[in-house]
């Protein structure tokens, strides 16, 4: 009966269709929607969670934090309370800050030829691993360290196995760690980007990435200050290590000069690398996505505000509202933002 056959069909209602449950999407973390984030090293003094408010006001959507005393071995398990990892984390939530990034301890040398730092700097950089997956960080950046009166592979090869061994039976879930390209001040590793390629080729089993300085490049010779040794610095970094691998950049002028070697911080514009090559590097199609991190010095009051605001000058972007205030943040130096009461926006320190 073709009558019934026509009802039949009409009345046939997709919805109960046998429809397998979608394989789930990769998690996406919420602050990468793609927009430009800025951010910089914050204070974790008084309370940790206070540096995510520090970033915050001084117009980051990004951060970079010790998660502890960067000069000091830690004491005991070396592990935060969970209830401060916790409101930290809800804290960074409701403030959509992101990437988070730590920094590691400035005493971990993993390619030390004397056994005991060596072995205090494996134990550190896992309790540096533990306290960056409890806070949910997205990357933990380290040097990849001095091979002091040793030899260069003896040292890479140190570094390979004191990563496996900070890592192993930790479960990292979206953590990455990276390895921060250097200065090559002394016989610190890592100055040339074949020496990182070296250590992430060997640990292929490892979240591994690389983290690039603006003022360690320069001073390891590559003068990024004009548009074609940015592409010829670019080209290096690609052959090597992969542009691919560079989540983070931080971004620093240089006290001292091209090829120093020497590991010497300055504000946005006013170093030898200069506030055009910055403009440059910030809008560079192939970095595009990248977290760009301020480790700039703070000379007198306002001087972190003043860079994070520069950088957004730079990269010819509007600021990031304040979600407390609703309002663009108050940053110096940048014509659109209006007045607002000191009080309410003045950074806690
Ligand atoms: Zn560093
Ligand atoms: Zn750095």
């Amino acid at each position: 009966m073709p009558k019934e056959q026509d009802s039949t069909r009409l009345n046939y209602d997709c919805a109960d269709e046998y429809h397998p449950e979608p394989s789930p999407a990769p998690e996406v973390p919420p602050w990468k929607t793609g927009g430009m984030r800025i951010g910089i090293h914050t204070s974790i003094a008084g309370d940790i969670a206070l540096s995510l408010d520090r970033a915050h006001e001084l117009g980051a959507n990004a951060l970079q934090i010790f998660s502890a005393s960067p000069r000091m071995w830690a004491h005991g398990i070396g592990r935060l309370a969970a209830v401060d990892a916790e409101r930290f984390r809800a804290r960074r939530g409701e403030l959509q800050l992101g990437p988070l990034v730590i920094h590691g301890n400035y005493l971990i040398n993993l390619a030390s030829p004397n056994p005991v730092l060596r072995a205090r700097s494996v134990q550190a950089f896992h309790q540096e691993i533990v306290r960056a997956v409890d806070l949910g960080a997205d990357y933990l950046v380290a040097h990849p360290g001095s091979f002091c009166d040793g030899h260069l592979q003896a040292g890479i090869a140190a570094i390979v196995q004191g990563l496996r061994q900070a890592a192993r039976g930790q479960k990292l879930g979206g953590l990455r760690i990276l390895l921060e390209n250097t200065a090559g001040q002394g016989h610190s590793i890592g100055s040339k980007f074949e020496e990182l390629k070296a250590i992430l080729d060997a640990c292929p089993d490892l979240p591994l990435g690389v983290c690039i300085d603006t003022a360690h490049t320069f001073a390891a010779g590559w003068d990024i200050r004009t548009a074609d040794g940015l592409e010829l610095a670019l080209r290096e970094i690609e052959r090597t290590v992969g542009l691919g691998r560079v989540a983070v950049i931080h971004v620093n002028d240089s006290k001292t000069a091209l090829g120093s070697r020497v590991d010497r911080h300055e504000h946005i514009g006013k170093g030898k690398i200069g506030a055009r090559a910055f403009a440059r590097i910030l809008s560079h199609p192939l970095l595009n996505g990248r977290a760009f991190i301020l480790e700039t010095p703070i000379d007198k009051p306002g001087d972190d505000r003043r860079n994070v605001a520069a950088l957004w000058k730079l990269a010819g972007k509007p600021l990031p509202t304040n979600k407390r205030t609703k309002k663009a943040l108050p940053i110096a130096g940048v014509r659109r933002v209006r007045r607002v009461p000191a009080k309410r926006t003045a950074a806690r320190f």
